[in-house]
């Protein structure tokens, strides 16, 4: 992927939305993760940058997960890990964890991504949020990564989906919609509310997991 040292260079420098830059640089280190120099800039997408078929689109980096470490879906926060069971399970990852930069996880397939790239407070961005990030950042990552198959964590994943494609459709956990030769999969996102809950169990994800592999020729 050429585009993508660039697209990460442009990206990091990223301060259009006032709140989310504050709130990015002030997070308080958790007292586990003291010692860390965190992160606290818009956080890159990773995967697989030669074979990419399968996007996996979060919410947002989580505060002391992307947001410390500089890296989607890897750190402390229950999400990742949950996700990378999953990953692992279905052999999209090497290892069933994501915890730093350097922890020598090495995905295939997968483009790892989010709609808006700065943590936002109780992982809610508003409104503007979403279609500033989406407009600056992730539309043209569709564009250019061209994915087979697209998995959205969460309704507000699948907003920022729509947002970029101009589409409309309901969120259906477990359902898919196809555009344009992409098939659009659904999931209720790994966060705890979810999978403490029995909303989502690893199963089912990776079962979403491997309906993605199957259409996109993994
Ligand atoms: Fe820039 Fe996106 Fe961060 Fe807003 S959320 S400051 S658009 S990178």
């Amino acid at each position: 992927m050429s585009w993508y040292n660039d697209f990460v260079s442009r990206l990091i420098q990223c301060r259009a939305c006032p709140r989310l830059v504050s709130y990015r640089e002030s997070v308080k280190p958790l007292p586990r993760f003291m010692d860390d120099n965190y992160w606290r800039r818009p956080v890159p997408p990773w995967g697989d940058l030669g074979n990419a078929r399968i996007m996996i689109v979060g919410l947002a980096p989580a505060a002391h997960g992307g947001n410390r470490t500089g890296r989607m879906f890897t750190g402390g926060d229950s999400s990742a890990q949950f996700l990378f069971r999953a990953l692992y399970e279905a052999g999209l990852s090497n290892k069933p964890y994501s915890i730093s930069r350097d922890d020598g996880v090495a995905v295939r397939c997968v483009y790892i991504t989010s709609v808006v790239k700065c943590a936002p407070p109780d992982n809610r961005p508003n409104n503007e949020e979403i279609h500033t990030c989406v407009n600056n950042w992730f539309r043209y990552e569709l564009v250019r990564v061209m994915p087979r198959a697209i998995i959205a964590l969460g309704h507000i994943a699948f907003l920022g989906i729509k947002l970029a494609l101009g589409i409309r459709a309901e969120f259906r956990h477990g359902g898919y919609i196809d555009f344009n030769g992409v098939r659009i999969f659904m999931s209720y996102h790994p966060s705890p509310r979810n999978t403490n809950t029995g909303r989502l169990r690893i199963e089912d994800l990776v079962s979403i997991l491997r309906m993605a592999m199957e259409h996109a020729g993994c």
